[in-house]
């Protein structure tokens, strides 16, 4: 404990303390109160929610200023955790996907309307996309299965914990064995192959492969050449809105909407949560993790500790080094965080017209996901000149504008837009810093928006810029990372957040991890949350841990 530590006065003991109130921490904290232990939940911000949330950015003007689509959020936690009733309505986009081209033209994918639109430029692919769907489907719902579920973990030596393992990896071979030779290789295919290899021997032409390629480096700094892209692919493909499968939508008052929604559940099934509470140093004792010591001093008591914060951020600045196994460290301190994404808010006087789609009267492009990134090849040159020059020239941007579905979010005829926009540097190069290159950054994803839709720049009238130290400094994402550390093979499923640690159990006795840095990674899942939970009750309370699924 450091001198500056106040003592233990009116600290209650918790059965469990929550390091973080993002979506993950809020969704554990409710099935452990649920069961009917003690949780208190620590949030370092004024607001819960991590990087769901809904904030006012400029006067009159409200948005997901983070995470800004939904897709990925688990029914059985929606259903467990009674979201719908404590709030929570999603809404469907009216076209899914909007890709204008520099030549004019454009494909617009929906319900009903993506074969014609592929057709527009291949008929070959329009054939060819609805058995690429299905093929993929099949793989995403093994995905499904398996995201509820701790992975087998790895471990030494033999004892109960191996026999668990090893009946755990059984389950897991029986699951896969239900799908067929070929759904195997395309299995493997998709967890190890660059998703423009896989993309190529599917499509021909290149506005459908940029379409679906776009999934390949949201949140992943790399190029859609790079070996492992194509399971960042599927990672975005097992959700689903009101139990329509691989569809996006959007949260009737933005993302913060689905974490009051949580908050409200851990509340009322009796969690403690506190804001502005920034844990600054985990208290080891008797090789055990026992409590937190907040900034201001307060120590803060619990039989376990569940870190919903980025973990790299966990074991290199919160805890005593000496408390660490030494290799844990090392492979703790070269956990990949960084995911190349640079955000911002944008409100604007009016909608933009395209000149793909003229018109500022609404229509159903401007629901949609509108993808600036009309090939590979585009995408490709983005992440080499953001690794040469600190970020793309010519960025990858996917723009949301969420008010033409939420009315809740601007003023009557103005609109909210989403920029997420890719590739930049986690860390620019020759120690230039971001607080510097913030401003022109921001101009040139205005400038790209408007390449496409003149007048864009003109129609906005305030601005929220959020680079990757801003992601880091706001929500303690380090290096700007969306999902907690980067989701490449040697960091997934078994490996998340390395082998050994699988289990939801951190090293230290007592000590968990509840948030993206464990399986199944990141986006707003409630499945890390979930999943924790399981582990944590059938350590503390195994009699309720069985009847809980
Ligand atoms: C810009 C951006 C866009 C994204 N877009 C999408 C999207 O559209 N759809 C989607 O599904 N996913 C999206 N994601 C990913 C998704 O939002 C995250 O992976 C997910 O929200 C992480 O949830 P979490 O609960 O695991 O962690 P977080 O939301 O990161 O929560 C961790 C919490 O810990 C708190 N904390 C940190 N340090 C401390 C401390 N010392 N003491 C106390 N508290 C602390 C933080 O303030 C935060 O509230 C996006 C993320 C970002 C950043």
């Amino acid at each position: 404990m450091s001198a500056a530590t106040k003592p233990n006065r009116d600290s209650d003991q918790y059965d469990v303390v929550i390091l973080g109130g993002g979506h993950n921490g809020l969704v554990c904290a409710a099935y452990l109160a649920r069961a009917g232990l003690k949780v208190k939940v620590l949030e370092r911000r004024g607001i819960v929610g991590g990087a769901a949330v809904t904030e006012e950015f400029h006067p009159g003007f409200r948005n997901s200023i983070a995470s800004y689509t939904v897709s990925l959020l688990n029914p059985k936690v929606i259903a467990d955790l009674d979201l719908h009733r404590r709030g929570l309505k999603i809404v469907e986009r009216p076209a899914m996907n909007f890709l204008p081209l520099p030549d004019g033209g454009y494909l617009l994918t929906g319900e009903g309307r993506t074969k014609s639109e592929i057709a527009k430029f291949s008929q070959r692919d329009a054939d060819r996309y609805d058995d690429y769907c299905a093929k993929l489907e099949a793989i995403a719902d093994t995905l499904r299965d398996l995201v509820l579920r701790a992975p087998p973990n790895v471990v030494e030596g033999l004892g109960v914990q191996t026999v668990r393992e090893l009946v755990r990896t059984a389950s897991l071979g029986n699951r896969l064995r239900h799908l067929d030779l070929e759904q195997q290789r395309l299995l493997l295919d998709l967890f190890t192959m660059p998703a423009a290899a896989f993309l190529e021997e599917w499509f021909e032409s290149e506005p459908i492969k940029a379409l679906l390629g776009f999934d390949s480096i949201v949140g992943t700094y790399a190029s859609p050449y790079d070996p492992g892209t194509a399971y960042v692919l599927l990672h975005h493909a097992f959700g689903e809105v009101n139990g329509k499968k691989g569809v996006w939508g959007h949260a009737i008052g933005g993302m913060g909407a689905i974490t009051e929604a949580m908050a409200k559940a851990a509340a009322e099934h009796g969690a403690e949560i506190q804001t502005d509470a920034d844990v600054a140093e985990i208290l080891i004792e008797k090789d055990r993790a026992a409590g937190v010591v907040l900034k201001d001093g307060t120590v803060v008591r619990g039989r376990a500790l569940a870190a919903n914060l980025n973990l790299k951020l966990l074991y290199t600045r919160l805890m005593p080094e000496q408390a660490l196994p030494s290799d844990f460290l090392a492979r703790m301190r070269n956990f990949k965080c960084g995911s190349g994404t640079f955000r911002m808010n944008v409100a604007l006087s009016e909608l933009p017209s395209f000149d793909a789609l003229p018109g500022k009267t609404l229509a159903p492009h401007h629901g949609a996901g509108i993808i600036i990134a009309p090939s590979l090849d585009y995408m490709d040159k983005a992440y080499r000149d953001a690794r040469d020059f600190g970020w793309s020239r010519e960025p990858i941007i996917e723009m949301l504008i969420p008010s033409t579905l939420d009315d809740s979010l601007a003023p009557k005829g103005a609109h909210v837009a989403s920029l997420f926009c890719q590739h930049v540097a986690p860390e620019l190069p020759d120690g230039r810093s971001w607080d510097d290159a913030r401003g022109v950054v921001a101009d040139l994803m205005i400038e790209t928006v408007d390449a496409y839709a003149p007048g864009f720049a003109r129609s906005v009238v305030g601005r929220q810029v959020l680079s990757p130290l801003d992601l880091e400094r706001i929500f303690g994402l380090v290096g700007g990372d969306i999902f907690h550390g980067q989701l490449t093979l040697n960091q997934l499923f078994s490996a998340r957040p390395m082998l050994g640690f699988a289990d939801y159990r951190g090293p230290v006795r007592g000590l968990y991890h509840c948030g993206s840095g464990a399986h199944p990674g990141g986006g707003v899942t409630g499945a890390p949350g979930h999943n924790a939970a399981r582990a944590i009750l059938s350590d503390l309370k195994p009699f309720s841990f069985s009847s809980w699924t």
